[in-house]
Parts: C-alpha cells; structure tokens; sequence
C-alpha cells in the first residue's frame, strides 16, 4: 500500500506548488508513474483525495500517465522492454542493465488559477 505514502508527499508538492504561484484553486494535477513503480491508479487516486482534502487542491481532476518500462543492456547498450518471464538482455543476455524508464515518479503540470 505505497500509494497512501506517495498520495500525502504528492499532495503536499502540488499544495504548497500552487501556493507559491499563488494559485486560489488548483483544477487539474497531471501526475506521471512509472510503470516499475507499480501503482494501482484508482487507489492512488482514493488517497489521493484524502490527502487533498480541505486544501486548494481539494477538487482537482487527477490524470495520471503511466511511463512503460524500457531497460538498457550495459555491455551491449541495446535497448529493450522487460518480461515478466526472462531477465538479462535480450540480445546478449547480460545482466548488467541499467533502468531508462519506469521509475519516474513527478508532477508534470500542474493547472488552476
Ligand atoms: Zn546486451
């Protein structure tokens, strides 16, 4: 149940972001996830709710945007979409990969006035 925690710190970023632009009311949070970071978007979003609740934030529309996994072969520098059901590098079957996406974790905008 990591979306509780990553709702309140969220919360937070997009409450005091609109304060400091002065922002009476905040319309729309555009959030984006990776998909590594395995949320379940309805239950963010329930938390998300709570989270907001009595703040500027308090009726704002959530979209959120899920980033697909891409990963990186270090000794081969190929890049490829993980499977639940191998893991190494596709074309050379390293083990050294490095994470391109899926670990993201931001507000990409932020709308109101
Ligand atoms: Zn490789």
């Amino acid at each position: 149940m990591h979306e509780l925690k990553i709702a309140e710190e969220l919360s937070a970023i997009v409450t005091a972001t609109a304060e400091n632009a002065g922002l009476k009311k905040v319309d729309r949070v555009n959030i984006c996830f990776g998909q590594f970071v395995q949320i379940v978007p309805a239950i963010f979003e329930a938390a998300f709710r709570e989270a907001v609740r009595e703040s500027v934030a308090e009726k704002a529309a959530l979209s959120i945007e899920i980033i697909p996994a891409e990963l990186r072969c270090q000794s081969c520098g190929s890049l490829f979409i993980p499977d639940d059901n191998r893991n190494g590098c596709r074309t050379c079957g390293s083990q050294e990969i490095n994470v391109v996406h899926g670990k993201e974790l931001f507000i990409k905008s932020i709308e109101g006035d």
